[in-house]
């Protein structure tokens, strides 16, 4: 029995006697295992095939998700750009306002200009001395904003927005001039605003907040490289031109305020020690002679400052 590896068992009960081959059975269990092991192999090969069709409905779904954010992603900064649009719309009516109430006020600008008039007959040129001038020119925006331009695109005033083609009134003056043209500060000051953004359709935007009320502005700029609350002289550089904002082509749009008034920078741009008192003459809106007064008082003030001995300043 041993020998031909055949194991035979025999069961005797009240019945009788039977005989069991074992080897018989071991086929019977490994036929069984095979067909267990076939039965999971088909499993797993159906679930690979499900999950595939399953991962490419899921990609197929991600792609068309993908595309409807895109397309939302596109609707939503165009409908930004629509609300920027009214709000510019709002503010250029705001313009409009003041304008109209410029109209209006005819009598009041009258009376202005002849005690502006008066004013001005007032102002003794010949006895602003040079010390005088230079301080000046140091802290009041005078000169261009930058080296050299093409030509100026558009004057201060009223005009037709070319984008919005409304009447307008153009609150600075544009030097057309090549992406990436150096802009310079006018005069010292601190930067009061440095923004990258839309800013109202004046685009990436410098202002710079002068001494004696005076500001100016620098916009529709590709590259600022000052910060929010640095100090800069007359000269330094703010920014590099381009394009941004509501622009119709590289420009730079600049301008200088007095009391948040724009005022035509052309006055100031062409202002210089030769032709000192040529401002006095054109901007009439401001009151120079009190200005003067003003300027006067302060350098008296260092001049008897300077004079004091060390002592006496020591204990000021
Ligand atoms: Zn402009």
């Amino acid at each position: 029995m041993i020998l031909d590896k055949r194991l035979v068992l025999m069961i005797t009960d009240k019945n009788g006697s039977r005989h069991i081959n074992v080897s018989m059975i071991f086929r019977q269990l490994s036929l069984y295992f095979l067909l267990f092991i076939f039965g999971i192999v088909l499993f797993l090969v159906v679930s690979i095939s499900v999950f595939n069709s399953e991962i490419k409905d899921i990609n197929t779904k991600s792609v068309l998700i993908g595309e409807q954010y895109q397309k939302m992603l596109k609707r939503n900064s165009y409908l930004n750009e629509e609300i920027n649009q009214r709000l510019e719309e709002i503010a250029l009516a705001g313009d409009r306002v003041d304008d109209l109430e410029g109209v209006i006020g005819v009598s009041k600008d009258e009376y202005d200009a002849e005690k502006n008039e008066s004013l001005l007959s007032r102002i003794d040129v010949a006895s602003i001395t040079g010390a005088q001038k230079a301080f000046i020119m140091k802290f009041i925006p005078n000169g261009r904003p930058l080296d050299s331009y093409r030509r100026i695109s558009a004057p201060f005033g009223n005009r037709m927005h070319p984008i919005l083609h409304i009447l307008h009134k153009h609150t600075g003056l544009d030097f057309g001039t090549p992406v990436n043209t150096p802009v310079y500060s006018t005069a010292d000051g601190v930067v009061d605003f440095s923004g990258d953004g839309w800013n109202g359709g004046y685009g990436k935007l410098v202002k710079i907040t002068h001494s004696f009320g005076f500001r100016t502005y620098y916009a529709h700029l590709n590259k600022i490289v000052v910060k929010n609350g640095q100090f800069v002289k007359k000269g330094q550089l703010l920014a590099y031109s381009g394009t941004s904002g509501i622009s119709t082509g590289p420009h730079l749009h600049y301008e200088v305020r007095f009391l948040n008034q724009p005022i035509d920078p052309m006055n100031f741009v062409k202002w210089d020690m030769k032709n000192f008192d040529s401002i006095f003459e054109k901007e009439r809106t401001i009151r120079w002679q009190s200005l003067l007064t003003t300027i006067n008082n302060l350098m008296e003030g260092q001049e008897k400052w300077d004079q004091q001995p060390l002592s006496l300043k020591e204990q000021n």
